[in-house]
């Protein structure tokens, strides 16, 4: 709705349709009556700059018309028949942050980072946005975290455009150049959207592709696709810096940082905002200060000396491993949609768990393969199950911990759903 909004105050002439019918009730609401009653012809003649069309009358339409077919990152590209029919008769598919992109020459000067990667993206994107705040800078957050990227008001002169990016979304993208461009790994995930591992990694390769000569690249080479990345960008001649951070790397000074994966992400914000200009004091403070996200290894609450953490964002094994790397004596609630049947990611930290309690679609082989593995298992099958299961056997130093290495789809509406029942449920326990 935001990406129809812009485009219709900028006076272009918009075909939209959202398959969602709640949502589109809205746009309805927001811009005239149901438009089922228009036909191609009004729309040609310029008298109207949105008509709400049905996908399937939109198919049959000749879209070659259009300057550009506008997807929602959600809509898989590889699949889609609009999709397919825009390739057809060659119809540019992007999203809004290229609709951003194409923006910026009429915004005050300003800055942009796009940080991508398979996991820590949204931590690294809140940390960023957080210490260039602490530093006074002025700085919004956008892409696949927060609010839509053209819903917000443009920033004053100076500020600093922080964009976490999926790899849906930089599909969708072809003239970002970002001033510091982030990629904090790389690891399998979402493959049924790409051609194997390659494609996927191909993808994310693109964010430093569209960047001007001399912008940074931050990348972490903590994994194989990654390194070769970094590889391949010393190949095209940039300068590859090891860095050495000007701040003090004492972890334990942020609280809300913990744990490798963390550091990790830590590393990767102290690098922007040192290529930023930003100071050591302000890069310090604002480390310090971070109240990390909701949903992300959140402490909910503390029962007879029973941790119970909220790990609901881990939807895959290697978001799970860091979480089972950062407990002990775990009892670990997983299971949900399964991406993949294997826990290998998690397997070098099972002597931190002290119980399994499984859940969903993915629970019965999660279950199998867990006692296979030596570890104690419930089959609890729900939420409020396991929650009860394991607040009845954990003991006093022991932790709780929700994180399903799964997706939610088969039992809540999205992983943020999943992480609110179970802290309702915890703080229901007397
Ligand atoms: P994203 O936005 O990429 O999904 P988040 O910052 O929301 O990532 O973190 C999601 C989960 O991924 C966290 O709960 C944590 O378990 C794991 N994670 C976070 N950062 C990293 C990292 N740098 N490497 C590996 N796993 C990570």
């Amino acid at each position: 709705a935001a990406t129809v909004r812009s485009l219709v105050a900028s006076d272009a002439i918009v075909v939209a349709w959202d398959a969602n019918a709640e949502r589109r009730d809205t746009f309805d609401n927001e811009f005239f009556d149901w438009a089922s009653g228009r036909d191609w012809s009004s729309f040609r003649d310029g008298n109207v700059n949105l008509v709400l069309e049905d996908l399937e009358h939109l198919d049959n339409l000749t879209i070659d018309g259009f300057d550009a077919l506008i997807v929602s990152p959600g809509v898989p590209l590889n699949r889609h028949p609009i999709a397919i029919t825009a390739r057809a008769v060659g119809t540019p598919i992007i999203g809004d942050i290229e609709l951003f992109a194409q923006a910026r020459a009429d915004l005050p000067p300003h800055k942009v980072v796009g940080i991508t990667g398979t996991n820590g993206k949204s931590t690294t994107t809140a940390l960023v946005h957080h210490i260039l705040q602490t530093a006074g800078i002025p700085s919004l957050m956008g892409g696949n975290i927060g609010l839509p990227i053209l819903a917000q008001e443009p920033l004053p002169d100076g500020g600093v455009y922080v964009l976490e990016l999926s790899s849906y979304q930089i599909d969708l993208t072809f003239s970002l150049d970002c001033d510091v461009a982030v990629l904090l790994n790389i690891t399998p995930d979402h493959l049924d959207r790409y051609d194997g591992f390659e494609g996927y990694a191909a993808s994310k390769a693109r964010l430093f592709a569209m960047q001007s000569k001399g912008h940074a690249a931050v990348i972490g080479i903590s994994d194989v696709a990654s390194a070769q990345i970094a590889r391949s960008l010393s190949a095209r001649g940039e300068d590859l810096t090891k860095i050495a951070p000007g701040v003090c790397m004492d972890q334990s000074r942020w609280p809300s940082l913990q744990g490798p994966h963390n550091a990790q992400n830590a590393l990767a914000a102290i690098s922007v905002c040192e290529a930023l200009g930003v100071s050591n004091a302000a890069i310090d403070a604002g480390l310090a200060s971070f109240k990390g996200l909701p949903h992300r290894m959140e402490q909910v609450a503390t029962r007879s000396g029973v941790a119970f953490v909220n790990d609901s964002k881990a939807t895959n094994p290697e978001s799970t491993a860091p979480a089972l790397a950062a407990f002990d004596r775990i009892h670990w609630i997983v299971g949900g949609r399964a991406k993949g049947a294997e826990l290998d990611a998690c397997r070098p930290h099972f002597g931190h768990v002290t119980h399994v309690y499984t859940i969903g679609e993915a629970g019965p082989v999660f279950a199998e393969l867990l006692r296979g593995a030596g570890l104690p298992v419930s089959e609890s099958g729900t939420l409020a199950q396991a929650v009860a299961d394991a607040a009845a056997n954990g003991q006093a130093g022991d932790t709780v911990l929700l994180s399903p290495a799964s997706a939610s789809f088969d039992q809540f509406r999205d992983f943020e759903d999943r992480g609110d029942q179970f802290r309702k449920l915890v703080e229901a326990l007397s």
